[in-house]
């Protein structure tokens, strides 16, 4: 399997140089040159498949030659091994045809794991093969910083430095990252923002001479090997309820578009997906998108599910690049005028296209919290306030005709205590296997916003681990 650049002007690659590659040359995110396509026959050979076996069997199109299967099936294996339920991602009914697919049971508590834990044994694998070494550098306001970091820990070939806003992470999120003790680990907690953070990795990336000696490197939500390993959870669902035989629909809460994107995904390569249902906030560009045409940026405002707080969704552009049927001259054209004029001129024929198949959902603050609180008194499920908007979309938007659908559970309501609380009354405990998360001990530095410095620090963990 081949894959090229949404913008048209970066060679083909193979699964490996994409995983480590990101975004392509030309800024552009890289797509599967042509979708993988299973028959009905092909499904129902998936049927009762362990989730491990299932992910590695979905994926392995898209990896093509470039790792071989049975290595696939042992990462996929590993992967999942650590899971806090048999199932790894399992379903929960909620209504007649309403489910819940927990993607919530990895070592962070949140669906960033699904697709992390995979990505740190691919980047172990193919960087072996090349004898290479590469530093991962991120800058996280929660999530995204402690899957990345259980998904490093202890790699070989990886060295990981976290940078997060100083005393501006709610304390669950920072204690998952800190207390991860592993020589190839670094936290740096930033005097700053976490837009400050960003900046500064900015920064370290566009500093040639400093990037070449790192080799620095990302897993940020571009990355097509984080979307490959989402498409596996969609099957496993839409199987349980009887795919292919019967259709299926998904509702996801959605922030930079990558969970969902893996939902189109799967329903490309013939799943039988009768609608997705796009859950947002009060940061609502893609439901002002799919209901009226208006893709414009409005500044973010904080809410509920920080995760979902979001300005642009990034992977969209893989979305559009589809709907524009892969014209590249088309789709950076477009891209462009978004950032010129903060709005993205979207044909009606194309916007009809994405309403074909999407729909939009937005809640915002007081109804996320109505919400949690009517489904713990109706059937006593603990949603966390992300889970509860795709729940809530999910109810608004089935398609009804006895087609089950399936709400995406993206966090463990123990990562929110304080609006679970204020919601239900009370605060969901942590799983068993997480109870001493408030006794461990932290390890990270507090540091200026100083590039110096901070290279200095990257410098020094990367050190100790090549010398
Ligand atoms: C990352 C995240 C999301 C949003 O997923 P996208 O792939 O960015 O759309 C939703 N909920 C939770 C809890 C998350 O961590």
């Amino acid at each position: 399997m081949r894959y090229i650049s949404t913008r048209g002007h970066a060679p083909a690659r193979d699964f490996a140089d994409v995983l480590l590659a990101g975004l392509a040359e030309d800024g552009g995110l890289f797509v599967p040159e042509s979708w993988p396509h299973f028959t009905p026959a092909d499904w129902r050979a998936m049927r009762g498949l362990p989730y491990h076996a299932l992910a590695a069997r979905v994926m392995q199109p898209f990896v093509g030659d470039a790792i071989p299967f049975g290595t696939l099936q042992t990462i996929c294996r590993d992967a999942y091994a650590g899971f806090g339920h048999p199932a790894v991602a399992p379903l929960v009914q909620l209504d007649t045809n309403l489910f819940a697919q927990e993607l919530f049971h990895g070592p962070t508590l949140a669906f960033k794991d699904m697709a992390m834990q995979v990505l740190g044994r691919l980047f172990d694998h193919v960087l072996t093969q090349r004898d290479a070494r590469v530093t991962i550098v991120g800058a996280t306001s929660g999530d995204t910083g402690s899957a990345a970091i259980e998904a490093c820990a202890g790699r070989d070939r990886v060295d990981i430095m976290i940078l997060h806003p100083h005393e501006r992470t709610s304390l669950v999120q920072r204690r998952q990252m800190t207390t991860v003790h592993a020589p190839n680990v670094g936290n740096i907690a930033l005097e700053g923002t976490f837009d400050d953070c960003q900046d500064m990795v900015k920064a370290m990336f566009a500093d040639a001479p400093f990037r070449n000696e790192m080799h620095l490197s990302a897993v940020n939500s571009i990355n097509w090997a984080r979307i490959a390993a989402q498409i596996p959870y969609y099957v496993a669902a839409a199987l349980a309820l009887g795919a292919p035989d019967r259709e299926i629909a998904f509702s996801v809460p959605t922030g930079n578009f990558g969970n969902i994107l893996a939902a189109w995904a799967a329903r490309r390569m013939g799943l039988p997906v009768a609608r997705l249902i796009v859950g947002s906030n009060r940061n609502d560009i893609l439901y002002r998108f799919l209901d009226k045409n208006d893709m414009s940026m409005v500044p973010v405002e904080p809410s509920l599910s920080p995760s979902m707080d979001i300005q642009v969704s990034s992977n969209f552009e893989r979305l559009l690049f589809e709907l524009l049927e892969r014209d590249p001259v088309a789709l950076t054209r477009t891209m462009q005028r978004f950032r010129e004029i903060g709005r993205m001129p979207v044909p009606d024929a194309v916007w009809h296209r994405a309403r074909g198949v999407l729909h939009g959902f937005r809640l915002d603050d007081p109804g996320t919290e109505a919400e949690i609180r009517r489904l713990h008194a109706a059937s006593g499920y603990l949603a966390d306030p992300h889970t509860a908007i795709g729940i809530a979309a999910a109810r608004a938007h089935a398609p009804g005709q006895g087609i089950p659908t399936v709400a995406m559970a993206t966090a463990h309501p123990a990562k929110f205590p304080d609006a679970m609380e204020r919601a239900t009354g009370m605060r969901p405990p942590l799983p068993p296997r997480m109870t001493d998360l408030y006794e461990r001990e932290e390890r990270f530095t507090v540091m200026p916003n100083d590039l110096t410095a901070v290279q200095a620090q990257v410098r020094a963990l990367v050190g100790r681990n090549r010398g």
